[in-house]
């Protein structure tokens, strides 16, 4: 006698729950991208007991006549292919048709809705996968599923739930994921009883956003110019530099309206902040590519949230270059001349960087100015002057109020209060100064009087050794001798005046604790950690013209407002953000 047998229907959709309806989360996802498919203006969601009790969304969109009705809680019914080839080219959330018979064969489910050409309306009740009642109901146009008792019939699943505070967190992700794939869909979620969301539909990003996630939230991204080339299209916001999160829960990236995980989407970003970002700290972004369907193949993952594309590369650089190009964008606003009033004012009463001796004026404007308009000015030496690049016009005005304490400076901006960080703004300029030119294969270098030769402890020297090129690159001179012994007979200039021996145990010491720098980023890497290491402690002539030096060299820079670790370099304290502090608004 045969053993092998067709399993029984219901007992078929059970196993492919286990797919499909892994918690209460995913079917809340499955009937929402219903909805969406359906050509819903607006869905409404409500979850009590956190999603075991009920889970109910309700949408305005076609509905179904009885026959489709019944249809759809057939495994494998869908209305969205026909053929294996349209699989291709799908364009909606759904395809298998997998998830109706799916939840219902583990819930108390029941299932209302109405075309918009038929007066009456069909409910469907089914109870662990067994059609219970099929009768005419009256209800709006649109479709509404209710789905009660998840895995009531599968105690091994609800056994593996997790605290209701976390499958909570699940639905909520799930929504937020909805709210940002498709603003243009209005949004109610109420969760036992309570109102967590009503969201307008709204053709703007921006604005659904700030409705999700407040306006405080919304200020701290930045929107990108739209990029399209190769038929790749990215579009959204990010976080303006220094405003990341400790985890990565505002990170949204959505192919063709659908939520995914995809490498190159996540390199591009990653790439976006190099040098921007503080260990452990990640931007918030909502990201949009739009792309033919056809080169992105979305059936990896039963639940399809990872996808691949065909030309990844070209995907990770359009991200790239879109968020790159926000950021860029973010800095020339930040630095944007201050009210013309006072602009004005500045340039009546004070027309240069104050002069030596002069009654230094309240009053001054900093201005980037072409090198020769800046005789030598007295600059710490670990500070050295930053030529503006070419092009660049240097109307960039901050109205310097002075210091406060030793660390920090205080700028009148055009936006508001600015507190910039010393410490951090030699890092910056430093950095970038450094970073041209190893990036151009020349590093300024000063050969020292006299070299210098020392020995280093041996896993020092061995690091030197291993990295050789790279501190050449740089603009050192080293020759390493037999025992442990360094000759260093240049350094790069702007390290002119240190102790040879002191700088490079430094070097050493940091490739140490942060691991060797490899590849291609290497150089850069050590220059970065030398360059944070040596201006942390570099001495720093604290008058009025270095303070004015300092911020001329700081708004010369590519990226002004974080140090190369990340760290904020210069915070801002808009005047709306003053006047709601002071009651004033
Ligand atoms: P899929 O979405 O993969 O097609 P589902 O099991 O999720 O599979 O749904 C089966 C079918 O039921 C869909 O193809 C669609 O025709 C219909 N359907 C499901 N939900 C809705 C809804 N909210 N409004 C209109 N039709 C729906
Ligand atoms: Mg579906």
């Amino acid at each position: 006698m045969g053993k092998i047998r067709v399993l029984p229907e219901v007992v078929a959709s059970q196993v492919a729950a286990g797919e499909v309806v892994e918690r209460p989360a995913s079917v809340i996802k499955e009937l929402m991208e219903n909805s969406l498919d359906a050509g819903a203006t607006s869905i409404e969601v409500e979850v009590r007991g956190a999603g075991t009790a009920l889970l109910r969304v309700t949408d305005d969109g076609s509905g179904m006549d009885r026959e489709d009705a019944l249809m759809a809680l057939e495994r494998h019914a869908t209305s969205k292919i026909a053929t294996a080839a349209e699989l291709a080219s799908v364009r909606t959330m759904g395809f298998r048709g997998e998830a109706l018979p799916s939840i219902a064969s583990v819930s108390e489910f029941a299932l209302r809705t109405r075309v918009a050409e038929s007066d009456a309306g069909t409910e469907a009740v089914v109870r662990g996968g067994k059609l219970v009642a099929v009768r005419e109901a009256g209800c709006a146009r649109g479709t509404t599923i209710e789905v009660k008792s998840l895995f009531f019939n599968v105690p091994a699943r609800r056994k593996f739930l997790r605290s209701p505070a976390t499958e909570s967190a699940h639905i909520d992700r799930a929504l937020e994921i909805v709210a940002l794939g498709f603003p243009g869909v209005a949004l109610s979620y109420l969760r036992d009883g309570r109102e967590v969301h009503r969201l307008p539909a709204s053709n703007s990003l921006a604005a659904r956003i700030g409705d999700l996630f407040g306006a405080e939230d919304r200020v701290q991204l930045l929107e990108m110019a739209p990029l399209e080339r190769d038929g790749i299209r990215v579009s959204g916001l990010v976080s303006r530099p220094g405003a990341t999160r400790a985890d990565r829960s505002r990170q949204f990236f959505f192919v063709n309206g659908r939520a995914v995980d995809n490498a190159s989407l996540a390199t591009g970003l990653r790439e976006a902040y190099r040098q921007m970002l503080e260990p452990g700290r990640h931007p918030s972004v909502v990201l949009h590519v739009e792309i033919d369907p056809r080169e992105v193949d979305c059936n990896v993952h039963p639940a399809k949230r990872e996808v691949r594309f065909r030309r990844g590369s070209q995907v990770r650089d359009a991200v790239h270059e879109a968020i790159a190009s926000a950021l860029r964008e973010a800095r020339a606003e930040w630095l944007r001349p201050v009210q013309t009033h006072i602009a004005a004012n500045v340039s009546r009463t004070f027309p240069v960087a104050p002069a030596a001796g002069r009654h230094q004026p309240e009053l001054a404007r900093v201005v980037p100015s072409a090198p020769e308009a800046r005789p030598a000015e007295a600059v710490a030496p670990s500070a050295p002057a930053t030529a503006p690049r070419e092009g660049r016009q240097p109307a960039e005005e901050f109205r310097l109020i002075g210091p406060l304490s030793e660390r920090y400076l205080l700028l009148e901006g055009r936006e508001g209060l600015v507190l910039l960080d010393r410490a951090a703004a030699r890092q910056r300029i430093l950095f970038e100064r450094l970073q041209r030119g190893v990036s151009a294969g020349a590093v300024a270098a000063q050969r020292l009087l006299m070299p210098a030769v020392f020995e280093l402890a041996p896993r020092l020297h061995e690091i030197v050794a291993e990295n050789l090129g790279t501190l050449e690159t740089s603009g050192f001179a080293i020759d390493l001798f037999g025992g442990h012994s360094v000759k260093v007979e240049a350094m790069p200039d702007f390290l002119s005046g240190r102790e040879p021996r002191r700088v490079i145990e430094d070097f050493a010491q940091e490739c140490l604790d942060g691991g060797a720098p490899k590849g291609r980023a290497a150089a850069e890497e050590i220059v970065r950690r030398a360059v944070a290491r040596l201006a942390r402690d570099a001495a720093e002539p604290s008058d009025q013209r270095a303070q004015h030096a300092l911020v001329t060299q700081l708004l010369a820079c590519d990226l002004p407002y974080c140090d190369p670790d990340g760290k904020p370099v210069m915070l801002q304290f808009s005047w709306r953000e003053l006047d709601r502090k002071f009651g004033r608004i």
